[in-house]
């Protein structure tokens, strides 16, 4: 049974880094594979993991519910695509005891939507309120380029089974050049026109993909330069515990979060890790430094191990990132994949 005592030490953050960031916000990627190949974030002949390398979902579960312990309080599972893990619903309804115990305060998911109409309705009863769904176009045929395998009608009929189902949608949809920047208005009134909010990345340079990252990317304050001139937007405090900067947009009643990493600095606030689905732990999206956790969560049925190992890396966790995409060589400054560490 649950001290009074174990309870509070429970909730207080445990994980502060050198910098006095306590690490609250734990990202967990389930699976490197995926059922789209979208251009900015794999090769269309990915080679994916062996399955030994990959952690089982009981490993999984004790490697998040020893974050849990140590004070996490926000867990986020995304891939590869999340859902297309074998099981992932077994690991879910585990995950969400911490939720039931008050130990945990959000368990969500960044999900592409391809499989949403057959598990909303499941991740609502394990206790999921809010699963980000990363749409880039409302148009099928550019949808079909962009994912290359990708079925928008599917992720559509998903976010509906999603709304249905009591989910709180947030869109996420990454800004590219040429692609969809002149789009952007259109999916904001509708994401808006739907209840959802919805938030704007800029694409980030990691891993080797096939085309040109330089010829992809588009920074965020041309986009909201271009979105001020027929809308409003507010700054306002809103915050999920992500990198977001949000504004409310006065026309449409809506929320639109922006995330900039290239131009806009925002690693004082951050407190979040990430870990792969092999269990190396990336303490900034940015950095290649990174702490292996599968050797430990092996290595014994205990945790002490693996504890040890978590607190050794947060001491480590870096001031901020470099993220550049080199102008002459166009090779990412970080050479994983998104479908690594999960975005
Ligand atoms: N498959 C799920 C999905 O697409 O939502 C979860 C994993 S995906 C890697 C998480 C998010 O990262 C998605 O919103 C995706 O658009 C974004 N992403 C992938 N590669 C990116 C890149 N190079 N730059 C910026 N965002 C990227
Ligand atoms: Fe898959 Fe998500 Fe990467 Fe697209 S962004 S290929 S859906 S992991």
């Amino acid at each position: 049974m649950e001290t009074a005592n174990s309870f509070v030490t429970a909730h207080q953050p445990q994980l502060i880094d050198p910098f006095g960031r306590a690490v609250t916000y734990l990202r967990v990627s389930v699976t490197d594979r995926c059922d789209f190949r979208c251009l900015y974030c794999m090769a269309e002949d990915m080679t994916f993991l062996p399955k030994r390398e990959v952690l089982s979902l009981e490993e999984l579960d004790r490697l998040c519910s020893a974050f849990i312990e140590k004070g996490v309080r926000k867990l986020r599972l995304t891939g590869g695509e999340p859902l297309v893990r074998k099981n992932i619903m077994s690991l879910i309804r585990s995950l969400s005891r911490h939720l039931q115990t008050g130990a945990l305060e959000e368990l969500t998911l960044t999900t592409n939507g391809s499989q949403l109409a057959r598990f909303a309705d499941e991740l609502a009863a394990a206790g999921v309120k809010r699963v980000n769904v990363s749409v880039d176009t409302l148009n099928p045929v550019k949808f079909k380029e962009v994912t290359r395998w990708g079925d928008l009608a599917k992720v559509l009929d998903g976010i509906e089974a999603a709304k249905a189902a009591g989910l709180q949608v947030k869109i996420n949809a990454v800004a590219l050049k040429g692609v969809n920047e002149h789009e952007i208005i259109p999916m904001m009134e509708w994401a808006h026109d739907e209840g959802h909010d919805l938030t704007l990345i800029e694409t980030m340079p990691l891993g080797e993909i096939d085309g040109d990252r330089v010829d992809q990317y588009l920074p965020l304050n041309t986009v909201r330069a271009r979105l001020e001139e027929r809308f409003t937007l507010e700054p306002i405090a809103y915050k999920t515990g992500g990198p977001a900067r949000y504004y409310s947009v006065s026309e449409t009643g809506g929320r639109l979060g922006l995330i900039t990493p290239l131009t806009h600095n925002f690693c004082e606030g951050c407190n979040r890790v990430r870990v792969t689905c092999t269990g190396q732990l990336y303490m900034c999206l940015g950095q290649d430094d990174q702490a292996d956790l599968r050797e430990p969560l092996r290595a014994s049925e205990g945790n002490e191990l693996l504890s040890q190992a978590i607190e050794e890396a947060i001491s480590r966790k870096p001031k901020g990132h470099d993220f550049v995409i080199d102008r002459d060589t166009k090779k990412p400054a970080v050479s994983r994949h998104m479908s690594v560490t999960g975005g």
